[in-house]
């Protein structure tokens, strides 16, 4: 058995024969043409573009109709190359000029703008070559009047390998006969991998050159949660993936049933449950799980991979889009949280010897306020589009709060002078992941209207355990003593002083800790979109009574794995 680990695109588990497709080459012939001839080549380009862009738009209103506007919005991508003037004369002006037939000086400008897109720094932008190979490999068939064998026709359950796949050969995967796919190239924000994202395909993308290793029938086995694909398994890894499919599909269907239910216990308390994103493609996956808004929006994701520093504009027109996909529900984009783990290649930041504990999150932030002005604004500019919040990440005390509170007034009143529209009255919220927070969280209440409690570095904080250190992962126990006081805290002190309390760190999506702040009464829970359905059946499972007492009991055990034991045992009583 080989295994092979790329990046995970879509979850879930499949197991099949590999069903390898080749790269199709975009090879054109170069022949002369004469003078008289050159008409009849520019007719035969307009028909092609004209085919093509009926083509997409019949793909594009299929796509809308099975799987929602957002999905068939990728192929607005297509379109605008099929509009793009500066390429359509270059192929004109090229033709009359070199006298080739018109396939081939198509070709030739074609390359010539995948070149160019494949150089940008940016990797959205990068990502955007595979859009322009695959309109152009529908303009060169008609040019050249050649048929692409279809992906619809597969007659069994296969995993697909390719070096890469195209947007548009993914939506023609017939769900029933594509049981995942796998691909050399691509990245988390690939158009392919939001579209097998979509489909729930699971999906492995990023294997370098693995599937050169791949032969066509090999057994495969692709797991969409780890990133991990394994050829030719033995007996006993088959067995266990394929017990392991099932009961994922079994127990996947019936937490589906209750996705767009409200996530209320069998007492009648309801509770919110939300998603977090990074990327504004991740909306229609909230939408397909069930998610109640966005409780989390990271923005990190506008710094990586680049030199450069986003636009006001850029980061506009995302939190734009996300709020007019999501409204009336909340989106809260959380601001900047630069550090830590997360390096952006912009900024020259020395080298500190504990980054957690440096110059991170709000403190660069009001450091740079340049950077955080123009987010803030961004995000005060989209508010009118929908039903944005903010919050602030890392506040360990209320001066920091006051003084990013500051910088927003400031583009406010900007914003007002320049007579561009924004919601007056936006909500401001604050992350409660650093212990001083959790203990000072009345205080906060003076300027802040909602909060988040961030478990990921609330825990690394309170127990002093570096999240991303595995010698002391063995130290980070959410269920921890102090971490459940802390947490208790923080709700009760808020719910005093009439301040609502979600959780948006990772805890909030984990069963095992569900049934517990479920009792602590936490009010909105936000998690990966994939997981809201089980924890909407869970809420919908339990009485809010049984979960206090959960709660209570859990309080009184000295360690972390004692609570989560405790935990299991109860969850097992109640799911048999
Ligand atoms: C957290 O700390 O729990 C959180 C949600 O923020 P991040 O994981 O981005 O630090
Ligand atoms: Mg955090």
């Amino acid at each position: 058995m080989i295994k092979f680990k790329g990046i995970a695109a879509a979850t879930g588990i499949s197991i099949g024969p590999a069903y390898k497709i080749g790269k199709e080459e975009l090879t054109a012939l170069k022949e002369a043409i004469a003078e008289k001839d050159i008409p009849l080549e520019l007719q035969l380009f307009e028909e092609a573009l004209i085919k093509t862009r009926k083509e997409v738009i019949e793909l594009q209103k299929r796509i809308s109709f099975e799987m929602g506007q957002e999905e068939a919005r990728i192929f607005d991508a297509h379109l605008l190359v099929l509009e793009d003037r500066m390429l359509i004369e270059e192929v004109i002006s090229r033709l009359k000029k070199e006298k080739l037939n018109v396939a081939y000086i198509f070709l030739e400008v074609l390359k010539k703008y995948a070149d160019i897109f494949s150089k940008i720094e940016d990797e959205y932008l990068r990502e955007r070559v595979a859009d322009i190979n695959d309109v152009g490999r529908r303009i060169l068939r008609h040019l050249i009047g050649k048929e692409r064998p279809g992906l619809s026709d597969l007659k069994e359950k296969v995993v697909i390998v390719a070096h890469d796949i195209s947007p548009s050969d993914a939506a023609a995967m017939h769900k029933q006969n594509v049981a995942a796919f796998i691909t050399d190239i691509g990245g988390k924000t690939s158009h392919t991998a939001i579209m097998a994202k979509s489909l729930e395909i699971p999906a492995v993308v990023g294997l370098q050159d693995a599937t050169l290793k791949i032969k066509q029938g090999d057994m495969l086995i692709v797991d969409g949660l780890t990133g991990i694909v394994m050829v030719e398994p033995d007996e006993e890894t088959l067995r266990i993936y394929q017990q392991e499919e099932k009961k994922l599909k079994n127990i996947a269907d019936k937490f589906l049933l209750v996705k767009d239910l409200p996530a209320v216990t069998l007492d009648g308390r309801e509770f919110k449950i939300s998603a977090n994103i990074e990327f504004p493609e991740e909306v229609p996956s909230v939408k397909l799980h069930g998610g109640e808004g966005i409780g989390l929006y990271r923005t990190e994701f506008f710094y990586m991979n680049r030199k450069d520093l986003p636009s006001e504009e850029e980061h506009f027109e995302a939190y734009r889009y996300v709020a007019l996909h999501i409204k009336p529900d909340p989106v809260i984009i959380r601001t900047l949280d630069l550090g830590g783990d997360k390096f952006l290649s912009q900024f020259e930041i020395p080298h500190e010897m504990q980054p957690f504990l440096g110059w991170r999150a709000i403190r660069f932030c009001l450091a740079m306020q340049d950077i955080f002005k123009l987010q803030l604004r961004a995000i005060l500019r989209a508010s009118a589009y929908g039903n944005i919040k903010l919050m602030y990440p890392m506040i360990s005390g209320i001066e920091e709060l006051r003084q990013a509170n500051n910088v927003f007034y400031q583009a406010k009143e900007e914003l007002k002078k320049e007579g561009i529209p924004f919601n007056e009255n936006i909500e401001v919220g604050a992350m409660i992941e650093v212990p001083s927070a959790a203990m000072t969280v009345d205080i906060l209440a003076k300027e802040a209207v909602f909060f988040s409690i961030g478990t990921n570095d609330l825990i690394q904080y309170s127990l002093a355990v570096d999240r991303v250190n595995e010698k002391v992962a063995y130290l980070y126990e959410p269920a921890h003593p102090a971490v459940l006081r802390m947490i208790k805290n923080i709700i009760e002190t808020a719910h005093k002083v009439n301040i609502k309390v979600g959780m948006c760190g990772e805890m909030a999506g984990e069963p095992n800790f569900v049934v517990i702040l479920l009792g602590m009464g936490l009010d909105e829970f936000s998690m990966p979109p994939q997981v809201i359905p089980q924890i909407k059946y869970l809420i919908r499972s339990i009485s809010f009574k049984d979960a206090q007492e959960i709660a209570q009991e859990a309080l009184n055990f000295s360690t972390g794995k004692e609570v989560e034991d405790f935990t299991r045992v109860r969850l097992g009583e109640l799911f048999k």
